[in-house]
């Protein structure tokens, strides 16, 4: 599937679409869920044209794939969260229900989480 340069999260990164900055480094960007599930609810995005998970472990540089590890756990600080504990989420494709087709972690928090995932039904 090719990168759709108009999904939400492109245009957020142009700066056609407002929302609420957390963080900015070199190749990563953070700002706010408009729709938060806990008190912190933080979108953690690499700058690059990345969909999927998949896509940024194969096709991202090292320096790309560094600064967004180190950027998740610098939005966790920023936001008070590392000695509370939160969640990171990431859905990927269909099954994932991946909504906005550019690699996005949900950085959620302030709040428990709740138990992990229970097995489907049927
Ligand atoms: P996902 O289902 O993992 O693709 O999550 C997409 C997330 O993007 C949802 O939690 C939405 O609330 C969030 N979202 C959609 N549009 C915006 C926006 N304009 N600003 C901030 N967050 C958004």
């Amino acid at each position: 599937m090719a990168y759709d340069h108009q999904n939400i999260f492109a245009k957020i990164l142009r700066g056609e679409i407002p929302c609420t900055k957390v963080l900015e480094t070199a190749h990563t960007f953070a700002f706010r869920d408009i729709n938060p599930a806990r008190p912190v609810h933080v979108l953690v995005i690499p700058k690059g044209p990345y969909i999927t998970w998949t896509d940024f472990a194969t096709l991202a540089s090292p320096a790309e794939q560094t600064d967004f590890v180190r950027a998740i756990g610098e939005v966790a600080r920023l936001e008070g969260v590392t000695e509370t504990g939160f969640r990171l989420i990431n859905n990927n494709g269909e099954d994932g229900h991946q909504e906005v087709p550019h690699l996005h972690v949900h950085l959620v928090g302030g709040a428990s989480a709740g138990p992990m995932l229970r097995r489907a039904e049927g």
